[in-house]
């Protein structure tokens, strides 16, 4: 398995868990771009939002629904989902991934 978030869903790494079923888990960013910084992703391998909404689009929805769970256990008062798809929006990790940020103003448009 070359996947790096394959390896995290696995429990390979020990990573700390905030959100874990069947489905979906969600952990902390390596390199937070906010104070709070959380990636929420499918277990099952897909390389982008695109292809996860097409082969389980319960599972997209769901990835919301843990957000909005979280941004509430973190307190915040506003907060940003983004999905970047493809090379050219800064996708850097091809496994599907919705990023959680809150804790601090966000200026739009975004960079
Ligand atoms: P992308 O650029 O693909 O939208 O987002 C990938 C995110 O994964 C980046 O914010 C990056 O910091 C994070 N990341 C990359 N490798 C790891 C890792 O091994 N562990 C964690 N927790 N985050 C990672
Ligand atoms: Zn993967």
């Amino acid at each position: 398995m070359e996947c790096i978030f394959c390896k995290i869903a696995s429990g390979e790494f020990g990573t700390e868990f905030l959100f874990a079923d069947a489905n979906v888990v969600a952990f902390r960013d390596l390199t937070p771009q906010a104070p709070t910084h959380i990636l929420i992703i499918p277990r099952n391998h897909h390389e982008d939002v695109d292809h996860l909404a097409v082969a389980e689009p319960a599972t997209l929805a769901q990835l919301f629904q843990v957000a909005t769970a979280l941004a509430a256990q973190e307190g915040l008062t506003g907060h940003r989902t983004v999905f970047n798809t493809g090379e050219s929006a800064g996708q850097s990790v091809f496994h599907a991934h919705l990023h959680l940020l809150g804790g601090r103003s966000f200026a739009w448009p975004p960079g």
